[in-house]
């Protein structure tokens, strides 16, 4: 039975087609999988756990229910879903993964993260990154009122569709240095994120061995999907206007 691994699926009222696709993957791929990994931006914002609550993730919350009554699903932290708490795990049945996490896969050990703390060249994003996951700024966020919080996030999110579009993409995609950091500080030779939404399978040698780095792409056009087992590693893409696996390697 094979490993699955998504991430950025960014769900959201604004994409019904995205959580569609995502609740036929829940019924479909991933209830026969070993395990489920989502490494983070599962939700477009999240404001604190009662969002676990909103009309528009209730469908979700449930499908992920129904999926953990018999399949581990491991849930990572992202940069727009980082409240996501103890009420949340209750709901869905899911465990929350520290990020970086180091597993065993098939005997590999690979190292799996959000993504977003490889990207050193952002100065500026690595700035609001250290803010949003101080404790002490998610208790002064928590104690809001709940309206206050989605307005709040809300304009978060204009800000950095802002900041985005004034970058460089260069600058905002993982550094090298810092993959290759990563990968030394934690003794692995496979790397698996998400974050940049620019799904790749890249080789490359780490002190003269060969080295692997898979990133997961976004679900705002189709699907994004990491197949893994014993023997084969495998970026697969799911159409959006037909919900049919389409092997294609990106
Ligand atoms: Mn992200």
């Amino acid at each position: 039975m094979p490993t699955l691994f998504i991430s950025d699926i960014h769900l959201c009222a604004e994409r019904p087609g995205t959580t569609r696709l995502f609740l036929d993957f829940l019924r479909g791929r991933a209830a026969d999988a070993r395990a489920l990994y989502i490494l983070g931006d599962l939700f477009e914002y999240w404001i604190g756990d009662e969002a676990v609550e909103q009309d528009e993730f209730r469908a979700v919350i449930a499908a992920l229910r129904a999926l953990t009554a018999g399949v581990p699903v491991h849930v990572m932290h992202g940069n727009r879903d980082f409240l996501m708490g103890a009420r949340f795990e209750q709901a869905t049945g899911c465990r929350l993964l520290e990020d970086p996490t180091r597993i065993d896969l098939y005997g590999t050990p690979a190292l799996l993260l959000h993504g977003d703390s490889l990207c050193t060249d952002d100065t500026e994003y690595m700035a609001i990154r250290a803010m949003v996951r101080d404790p002490a700024w998610q208790q002064a966020v928590l104690a809001k009122s709940a309206r206050e919080r989605d307005a709040l996030f809300r304009r978060y999110r204009e800000l950095s569709k802002a900041a985005t579009a004034a970058k460089r993409p260069e600058i905002m995609d993982a550094n090298q240095d810092a993959i290759v950091a990563a990968m030394k500080q934690h003794g692995v030779r496979h790397l698996i994120h998400g974050h940049t939404h620019r799904p790749g399978d890249h080789h490359f040698r780490l002190d003269g061995a060969p080295a692997r780095r898979l990133v997961l792409g976004d679900w705002y056009e189709q699907g994004s999907v990491l197949y893994c087992d014993a023997s084969n590693w495998m970026l697969e893409s799911l159409s959006l206007a037909n919900p049919e696996m389409k092997r294609a390697r990106t």
